[in-house]
């Protein structure tokens, strides 16, 4: 079982090729290169960025939840999981992390489940899921929402209850706390730095992140 254990970074911040801020709410798509490392720092805490993975070879063999939950015998995503596709072939694997534990079955935010789990004019709320489409259709020719699958909840606190329920806690991120992670063959990034107002997973307050690629 992991234990929220704690691995720090061996990389420089001011060695990065790339040193971005994404906006709460806002989308982000960027391709790694095999051996490229890419790092999520939580600038301001407990926020959730919703993120996928697509092989740029073969961009319908998208990130599966199912196929790295099975292929590590575990449920939680730290330092040492491998992301894998729908294929099963490994697309990164995550190298430091300093909160030990992010949710991948959480799935993203949408309009439906906005209706569903708070109330009826909460539909039209600005959601992950129209991020990842608005995203999708401006740099990837031929995906559509058929290519959104269940996606990882970076430094969001999902626990499994030992009757098997999902609670959706208080996060376990705090300001500064990163996730690290190496390309293992070239990769496109999805990301939607949850814009989500009705969810204690990022306080109900949606804050910037900050994005950073080294060069392999
Ligand atoms: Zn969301």
């Amino acid at each position: 079982m992991f234990g929220l254990v704690e691995k720090k970074s061996t990389l420089k911040l001011e060695d990065a090729i790339y040193d971005g801020v994404l906006e709460a709410g806002k989308g982000w798509m960027h391709e790694l290169k095999e051996g490229q490392r890419f790092m999520i720092l939580d600038m301001e805490g407990n926020q959730a960025v919703d993120t996928t993975f697509y092989d740029l070879e073969t961009p319908e063999d998208h990130y599966s939840a199912i196929k790295t939950i099975v292929a590590q015998k575990n449920i939680y995503l730290t330092t040492g999981t491998i992301l894998r596709a729908e294929s099963g072939e490994p697309l990164l694997t995550i190298t430091a992390d300093m909160t030990g534990r992010h949710d991948t079955l959480g799935g993203a935010c949408s309009s439906q489940s906005n209706k569903v789990r708070y109330a009826l004019e909460k539909e039209h709320m600005h959601n992950c899921r129209d991020n990842f489409m608005q995203q999708l259709a401006n740099n990837m020719n031929g995906l559509n929402k058929r290519d959104l699958a269940p996606n990882i909840n970076f430094f969001m606190n999902v626990p499994v209850t030992k009757e098997g329920g999902l609670k959706f806690d208080d996060g376990v991120s705090a300001p500064g706390k990163y996730v690290e992670m190496e390309a293992l063959k070239d990769v496109m990034v999805l990301i939607s730095n949850c814009p989500q107002l009705n969810n204690p997973c990022n306080a109900y307050n949606p804050t910037p992140v900050r994005l950073l690629i080294w060069e392999a």
